[in-house]
């Protein structure tokens, strides 16, 4: 009889209906309807539950075939540019530079994020970056995918401008016109710069009468 695994702690499995070591209960599992289905194998990694979803990515628990340990499997999904296809995901929002966010995702150049993957992939028309799950005793998987995804991967061009927004859609140059220019809140520094200058006159003033003070002035009058 072939081993069984649980899909969210990848640890062998007695019980099929709850997992005697994190608990994981398959009946309760609802997965997003775009998400990859348990067992779907992605390079050498096996997909397990959905743990997390941002507005740039989807996180699912997988085993590492090669050494049998739960990781992090982060497929770059961002819902309000793309659609599953299959397996495929697809560009469904014209205005998204998917082939060029896929590009990034896939890159191993440095992002904004202190973790570094152990592995990055581009299968299924997307990229996916793998990172190890090392749980401590009753962490759960889906707090570290959360803490991934709450910092999701933006990347900067050589003068530190982000070249991708959080739903890994390119932030394209604004025209010259439409440019922030400071608004309102530039205009409001005024008085408080006022009110430093009258600070700075008042202390001179104190400072120039201790002076005078000292000098024996006021003795004179
Ligand atoms: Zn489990």
């Amino acid at each position: 009889m072939a081993l069984r695994y649980c899909p969210r702690c990848m640890r062998t499995q007695e019980d099929p209906l709850q997992c005697t070591h994190c608990g994981y209960v398959s009946e309760t599992y609802q997965a997003p309807v775009y998400a990859l289905p348990i067992g779907t194998e992605v390079g050498p990694f096996t997909a397990g539950i959905v743990l997390g979803t941002s507005r740039q990515a989807i996180c699912y628990a997988a085993m590492d075939t090669r050494t049998g340990k739960l990781v992090l499997l982060e497929e770059l999904f961002p819902p309000a540019a793309v659609k599953r296809e299959g397996k495929n995901v697809v560009q469904a929002n014209p205005e998204a530079r998917w082939a060029d966010a896929v590009e990034r995702f896939a890159g191993t150049e440095k992002t904004d994020r202190k973790a570094q993957p152990m592995a990055v992939l581009r299968e299924n028309q997307t990229a996916y970056r793998v990172y190890e799950a090392d749980l401590v005793e009753g962490q759960a998987p889906e707090d570290l995918a959360e803490a991934l995804l709450d910092q999701p991967v933006r990347f900067r061009d050589e003068g530190g401008e982000p070249l991708f927004s959080i739903n890994a859609l390119p932030i394209l140059p604004l025209p010259p016109e439409t440019a922030f220019t400071g608004g309102t809140a530039a205009t409001e520094k005024k008085p408080k710069r006022g009110g430093l200058i009258a600070a700075l006159v008042i202390i001179l003033l104190a400072l120039a009468g201790i002076a005078a003070w000292k000098l024996g002035w006021f003795h004179a009058l």
